[in-house]
């Protein structure tokens, strides 16, 4: 404000007192000194009054009189210092410049220990945010560490152990998979034991009545004729059944081995059931059981045509073994746009609801006797129900107890 009142006054070719007792003013309100120099580095004014007319000849007043302002401070002496050109209005020659200079300890001490204090700050800053991001690294890490400690422990064996590991979401769901996929290959393990058992015993069942009977003949010095053909003839169907029992195993095993290994063709599906229906009339007739079929078209689909009579043989084959005298049989085939349906009917026995849920399963039977009598293994409907998935198609099963059951198969026609 002092330098624009010198410039608009024109001080330097003509000094006032007015702005002379303002510059002393200054000068004292700050402690320091006041110069004012003309172009020609000649000082007019001077606060402490010793330097005036003197010629002051520096770097900071060349620059000044050349048109800029400067702010410096002088850290070593403490001293601010304030340089700005006085430019008169109406022309843009430099007149002079105005030079303030003052002792500054006291804010500058003040400044520094801000300065001080923020380095202090940022680094208590720093070592909280390093503090806070170790400790979040050992919080993410930390539990998969554990998982993968109980991993291993459970590649060792350890299959009955789960993993609790407790920590953000994305681990909890990392250890919920684990464990869901542990028990699956419990449950997996526990099946493989429960049908490697059932195969012994179903293996063996044949092999202790062959014995039995085997015995028995041998025990006897003078066995009549006769007995030795009944007992031979026992030994024979229980030899026949090993082999159904083996031969249903293998084509089991094939099954779970070629799984989408269909061979599918265009086959007409009224063709097929025809064949298996003409190899099923002996055992029909055996029974007096009356085996209709009913179609509405010809039908095609793509199938393989061997798996696919083995699966509906077995359906059909049940709806004779587990049949009445003078019963019948009635397979419908129909089809949709999409799918084709095959019902097969029977008038037999029946079975109670909660036991169909369990007739895919493997070796299972409702009556044993009956199964075994009927020349049974349990492994049809299994095979079965194999053969139809592998097809992408469903079984469904309704039944009542005495009054009868219906299988209903729908394949698409179009695999
Ligand atoms: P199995 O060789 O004993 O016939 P399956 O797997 O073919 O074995 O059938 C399993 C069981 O389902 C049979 O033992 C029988 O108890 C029951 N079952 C299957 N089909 C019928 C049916 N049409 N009527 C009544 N029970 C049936």
């Amino acid at each position: 404000m002092l330098a624009n009142q010198m410039e608009v006054t024109g001080y330097i070719s003509n000094p006032n007192s007015n702005i002379d007792i303002q510059l002393d003013t200054i000068s004292e309100l700050y402690g320091g000194r006041v110069l004012v120099t003309n172009p020609y580095h000649v000082i007019v004014y001077d606060s402490f009054g010793t330097e005036k007319g003197k010629t002051l000849v520096s770097r900071n007043i060349s620059t000044c009189l050349k048109g800029e302002e400067i702010f410096e401070i002088d850290w070593d002496g403490d001293f601010v210092k304030y340089l700005t050109p006085l430019l008169p209005t109406e022309s843009d020659r430099i007149t002079g410049a105005l030079i303030v200079q003052f002792h500054a300890k006291k804010e500058l001490d003040r400044y520094r220990t801000y300065q001080k204090e923020l380095l202090l700050y940022a680094l208590i800053v720093s070592a909280l945010f390093l503090a806070g991001l170790g400790l979040s690294a050992w919080w993410l890490v930390h539990p998969i560490k554990k998982i993968e400690r109980s991993m291993q422990h459970i590649a060792l064996g350890f299959l009955n152990d789960t993993v609790s590991v407790n920590g953000n979401r994305e681990v909890a769901s990392i250890s919920r998979s684990t464990n869901e996929m542990l028990s699956k290959i419990n449950k997996l393990e526990a099946s493989r034991q429960e049908f490697v058992s059932n195969v012994s015993h179903e293996l063996k069942t044949p092999m202790t009545s062959m014995k039995v009977l085997a015995e028995s003949l041998l025990m006897q010095p003078d066995t009549p004729v006769e007995l030795y053909r009944e007992f031979l003839g026992d030994i024979n169907e229980q030899i026949e059944r090993e082999n159904k029992i083996i031969s249903d195993l293998l084509t089991l095993i094939s099954l779970d081995k070629s799984a989408n290994r269909l061979q599918c063709e265009r086959t007409s599906i009224n063709g097929m059931v025809e064949t298996v229906l003409k190899r099923v009339k002996p055992l029909a007739e055996q029974k007096n059981i009356e085996v209709v079929m009913e179609s509405f078209r010809e039908i095609y689909a793509r199938v393989d045509e061997s798996k696919l009579m083995i699966a509906i043989s077995n359906i059909v084959e049940n709806a004779i073994k587990y049949n009445r005298e003078f019963g019948y049989v009635h397979v419908t085939l129909n089809a949709d746009w999409r799918y084709v349906y095959i019902l097969v009917e029977d008038s037999g026995i029946g079975m109670a609801e909660e036991e169909i849920s369990h007739i895919f399963e493997r070796f299972y039977r409702v009556d044993k006797t009956r199964s075994r009598e009927t020349g049974g293994t349990g492994l049809g409907l299994a095979i079965t129900a194999e053969i139809i998935g592998q097809h992408k198609g469903t079984v469904r099963v309704s039944s009542k107890e005495k009054e009868g059951t219906t299988f209903i198969i729908r394949l698409p026609l179009n695999l």
